[in-house]
């Protein structure tokens, strides 16, 4: 039986428009820039899948860097106006892994989600495991025009080097792919697109089974609701990732998990899973 730790690395605020897509095209992104609300104060988790076969952790939070001057990119539109953070260096995931007794050597294996500073941000803690990460999302992370996107590849530990998931025509439910990570195969990864192209899911299988989700919507209701977020590029194929995930809670007992629903900690403490309203989607 493997347990599930939730890890807040600090908080961030972002606007409304983001959470919640708000018009088309260009209005879009402005509304994302420039909405008047801000949303609270958001929780920036990652988790520690403790195992059998080992420590796996998904995504590594923020790092209490941001609060250096420049950390991010000043030119930059979405920094400038449409984020705060606050992240103290000991809500760092290396210092809090610690506190759980758990050392970097312990972890066998981190699943990035996508690369957003907020997930890529404490990979610094992580020397020596296997790293992994979608080809498609290190490419375009790292490649050109990868700061206009709001990626930060230059606050990368150089020692890193990905290791690239490979999905297997292997049905894991609604979706038509998955890798497992582990030999008994009851974790297993998901391309889970639209937040970004290439973004993926963890899944830890059990009764009931608990859904890693990155950034696939901001919270449940939003979710349930269908409501997709102001930053996926192709709001469609959110939308259709987002159906999969109800799908898969109708299917099974599921603990839905984003990064940044404040509401996560408390429905993985308790076991809460999805219910998914009839005639929903
Ligand atoms: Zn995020």
């Amino acid at each position: 039986m493997s347990v599930v730790r939730a890890i807040r690395t600090g908080v961030v605020q972002v606007r409304r428009a983001q959470m919640e897509s708000r018009g088309a095209g260009l209005a879009r992104i402005a509304h994302m820039l420039l909405d008047e609300e801000w949303s609270e104060w958001l929780p920036i988790y990652a988790w520690v899948i403790e195992h059998e076969e080992g420590v796996i952790v998904v995504d590594t939070g923020e790092t209490a860097r941001v609060h250096e001057p420049g950390y991010h990119p000043r030119w930059h539109p979405f920094y400038r106006r449409a984020t705060h953070f606050s992240v103290h260096p000991e809500e760092e995931i290396g210092p809090q892994l610690r506190g759980l007794g758990i050392a970097a050597r312990d972890v066998r294996h981190v699943v990035l989600t996508h690369l957003h500073t907020d997930h890529a941000g404490g990979l610094r803690h992580f020397v020596g495991g296997k790293i992994w990460v979608s080809r498609g999302e290190y490419k375009r992370a790292s490649g050109f025009g990868a700061k206009v996107e709001g990626y930060l590849p230059h606050r990368w530990p150089k020692w890193w080097t990905p290791e690239f998931l490979r999905f297997d025509a292997r049905p894991f439910g609604p979706f038509a792919q998955s890798m497992p990570l582990t030999s008994s195969g009851d974790v297993v990864v998901i391309p889970t697109p639209g937040h970004t192209p290439d973004h993926v899911s963890v899944v830890v299988r059990g009764s009931p089974s608990y859904f890693l989700a990155g950034d696939t919507s901001y919270n449940q209701k939003l979710l349930l609701a269908g409501k997709v977020d102001g930053v996926s590029p192709k709001e469609e194929i959110s939308r259709q990732t987002m159906r999969k995930i109800v799908a898969l809670g109708k299917e099974r007992p599921l603990v839905y998990l984003p990064s940044h629903d404040p509401e996560g900690a408390e429905r993985l403490r308790n076991g809460e899973t999805m219910q998914v309203p009839t005639g929903n989607l």
